[in-house]
């Protein structure tokens, strides 16, 4: 009893008590209907690369374009720009001076694909999509990931841009391992978008945390963990360490929160208590987006200064997320 007690108490399921319960979370899903509220299209992304990722997608959704259409264009955005160095082209590399890239997309049927461990491909969204689209799998990795795509029609290219591997050369020097919070600003994207019909889908893509193991794969790929969609209900993403995110399956859990009751801001901010309660939360950065159906969205973080972009209501904006560090 005792145990139970100090469940509810801690976290945003002590606000929806008995909702835990599949039974009465059943009776107490919200059946809203999308069509009647102003708030979508919309369109969600993470840290200031969504800005302009943002643009593209909502160009997509006014044009009448479906979600997972909106959502695959967006982050091929960053992916495509040097600039952003932590997704696609320009990444920051593996401590053996390797661009690995992870992505995954979801859409409004539970259909997703996802590319994990790929190299010399700059768009891995897109080859996630044809993953969904044209195979009987979900996830394809390093090589048989890069086959698929050259098969596809993808082009091979050196990623690696020229100031990427002067950053890699001077790591290279002292070849300390520690993913520093923030320092870069632009991390992964994710991205989610509610269309006109009120149809939700996600894309989540990334070179993944710098200086990272040769091998190593994040959260962005796995369905989940990175990103999640319930058309029922709605989507999340992540941004951060990925490893904190995989141990908690963090987007699947802020959508099945928000599937039990929970506003976004409810669910991403439980989803972050999770994070908190078990890991050494301190030394890093997780941020969580979410929307629901009928346009409302929420996001936290462990520490300040984990930013997102809002297209809504003829708007592209940035916002400062909440955090659970003030
Ligand atoms: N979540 C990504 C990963 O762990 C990194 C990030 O968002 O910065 O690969």
């Amino acid at each position: 009893m005792s145990n139970r007690r100090n469940f509810i108490k801690g976290g945003v399921l002590g606000a929806i008590g008995a909702s835990i319960f599949p039974k009465l979370s059943i009776a107490k899903m919200d059946k809203t209907n999308p069509n009647s509220d102003n708030g979508f299209p919309m369109v969600i992304s993470t840290w200031r690369h969504g800005m302009p990722a943002n643009e593209e997608a909502m160009e997509v959704l006014q044009g009448g374009g479906k979600a997972i259409d909106a959502v695959e264009a967006g982050v091929r955005i960053p992916e495509a720009d040097p600039e952003s160095m932590s997704v696609g082209l320009g990444g920051l590399p593996d401590r053996e001076g390797k661009v690995t890239l992870d992505a995954c997309i979801m859409d409004e049927t539970g259909n997703c694909g996802s590319v994990s461990f790929l190299q010399h491909i700059k768009h891995p969204i897109s080859v996630a999509r044809l993953v969904m689209d044209n195979t009987p799998h979900v996830m394809l990795s390093g090589s048989g990931a890069l086959q698929f795509a050259l098969e596809n029609g993808f082009k091979k290219e050196n990623l690696l841009t020229e100031k990427a591997e002067k950053r890699w050369r001077e790591w290279l020097k002292e070849s300390e391992y520690k993913p520093v919070i923030n320092v870069e600003n632009h991390d992964t994207i994710g991205l989610l978008a509610l269309d006109k019909k009120g149809d939700i889908s996600g894309a989540c893509t990334t070179s993944g945390l710098s200086w990272k193991m040769h091998g190593r794969v994040g959260d962005s790929p796995v369905i989940g963990a990175g990103m999640f969609v319930d058309n029922e209900v709605g989507g999340a993403c992540a941004t951060g360490v990925g490893e904190a995110v995989l141990k908690t399956l963090g987007s699947f859990l802020v959508v099945e929160l928000m599937r039990q009751g929970a506003t976004p801001q409810e669910a991403c901010e439980e989803a972050i208590a999770r994070i908190v309660k078990n890991q050494n939360y301190k030394d890093m950065q997780i941020g969580y987006l979410a929307i629901n159906k009928k346009g409302e969205h929420g996001a936290y973080a462990v520490h300040p200064w984990f930013n997102y972009a809002l297209y809504q209501g003829g708007e592209n904006q940035m916002i400062d997320s909440l955090s659970y560090l003030k």
